[in-house]
């Protein structure tokens, strides 16, 4: 699990006891936080937290800045402003055909995140159990935690050069607690991007066994090399039982901003947005304005941005072979896995810790985003979605590092 125990379980402040409602007493400082704070403290180059050093649309930063300027400064609607909505739902129209009603079928979100932890919360009974393929993002786990739910981790197979759907695993993993099966495509830590054999497996289990599937796309535009991002929505009989997830950060290098949306159901997002209006009721409304105006013609711009990642992707992938690390193949999003037995390592946990002194260079271990206990701990994340400066530099480093030896 990411998240380490919390030392204070109970304590008291000044002469007022206290302890941490049960929700939140295992949740302690997220690796993202720990591994940049490493990197800061070390003056390493940080290949860890997936936050890009890419450039934005220059349009879309001037729409924002006019949008404050002008007044665009109060509450949206709860469910998000009315451009926003109908440029989501023309986007899912024209990229997958799939037909949204922007009034009741799109809720806009702070962030990915947000929309997560609401689908969860609306979806769930305490005692319930959410699916998810191991290994996943960090929030899952917590989300299913807030929600009292508990999540099931089913593990993805190494298979040659990139990670596979166990369909057994899946089967055997479902029990009567069952409710949700949350879905990561494309898929964040491994890169992976889900196959429409694979994805048609995973409907049939879903309908089988009347779940809802809350989809994961943040990474739908940057999928490489012909690797081809299919909602699972779009499969037959599916679009009644999925939210689909997806928000601006990644796809205009605007990890800030945090603004999402969910769409689905109208009774589902109906549910969702009752969840929801108690967390932040509405943010960001002079972002909303201007990703409005932007999404229209994302395929233009996230043309280039792939372009600039995949380059990334292959810098950082070479490198890590010259350096020794065996990359793992990476079809889309921010991250390349690597094997650090080579080095002598087992544990990705102690090279990441010391990968600072040895190379200058921070990663991420993969076995933070495990939920079973059967995680492979000798892969760590590298992020590629970093100026190529950055990627060059590490790739030195991790070169000499390796030359100059010994290997523990
Ligand atoms: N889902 C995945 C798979 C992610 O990698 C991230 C992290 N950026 C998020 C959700 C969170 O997205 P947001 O920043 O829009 O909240
Ligand atoms: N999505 C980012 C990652 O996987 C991190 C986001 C966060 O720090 N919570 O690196």
């Amino acid at each position: 699990m990411v998240a380490q125990e919390t030392a204070d379980v109970r304590g008291t402040v000044g002469s007022a006891d206290w302890s941490p409602a049960a929700r939140v007493r295992h949740v302690g400082t997220s690796i993202f936080t720990e591994m940049t704070e490493l990197a800061r403290s070390t003056g390493a180059v940080n290949l860890g937290q997936g936050v890009p050093e890419l450039d934005s649309p220059a349009a879309l930063l001037k729409d924002v800045a006019d949008a404050v300027v002008a007044g665009n400064n109060q509450y949206p609607p709860a469910f998000g402003t009315p451009a926003l909505r109908e440029a989501v739902a023309a986007h899912q129209l024209r990229r997958y055909g799939l037909d949204y009603r922007p009034q009741d079928e799109i809720l806009v979100t702070t962030g990915a995140t947000e929309a997560l932890a609401s689908a969860l919360l609306a979806l769930c009974d305490p005692g319930d159990e959410v699916i998810a393929f191991d290994p996943c993002y960090d929030a899952y786990a917590a989300d299913a935690r807030l929600a009292g739910a508990r999540l099931v981790g089913v593990p993805l197979v190494l298979d040659g050069d990139g990670f596979v759907l166990d369909a057994d695993a899946l089967r055997a993993a479902v029990s009567p607690r069952t409710r949700v099966l949350l879905l990561n495509t494309p898929h964040n830590p491994t890169g992976k991007v889900f196959t429409s054999e694979e994805l048609a497996v995973i409907a049939d289990v879903c309908r089988e066994h009347a779940l809802t599937v809350v989809t994961d796309e943040v990474y739908e535009h940057l999928a490489y090399d012909g690797a081809c991002h299919l909602p699972i929505a779009t499969l037959p009989g599916m679009r009644d039982r999925t939210l689909t997830i997806s928000s601006a950060g990644k796809t205009f290098s605007v990890t800030g901003w945090k603004v999402g949306w969910i769409c689905g159901p109208a009774p589902l997002v109906k549910a969702v947005g009752a969840a929801k209006q108690f967390l932040t009721y509405a943010s960001g409304t002079p972002y909303q304005e201007a990703l409005a105006r932007m999404l229209g013609s994302v395929e233009e711009w996230a043309g280039e941005l792939r372009d600039t990642l995949r380059q990334h992707r292959d810098l950082l992938s070479e490198g890590l072979r010259q350096a020794g690390l065996h990359p793992y193949r990476a079809d889309a999003g921010y991250f390349v896995q690597a094997d650090v037995r080579p080095w002598g390592y087992t544990d990705g946990m102690t090279f990441c810790r010391e990968l600072p002194q040895r190379a200058g260079v921070v990663a991420i271990p993969t076995s933070a985003f495990y939920v079973s206990d059967d995680a492979p701990a000798w892969l760590v994340r590298f992020s590629f979605c970093k100026r190529e400066a950055s990627i060059r530099t590490a790739v030195d480093q991790l070169t000499r590092a390796r030359s100059a030896g010994p290997t523990p």
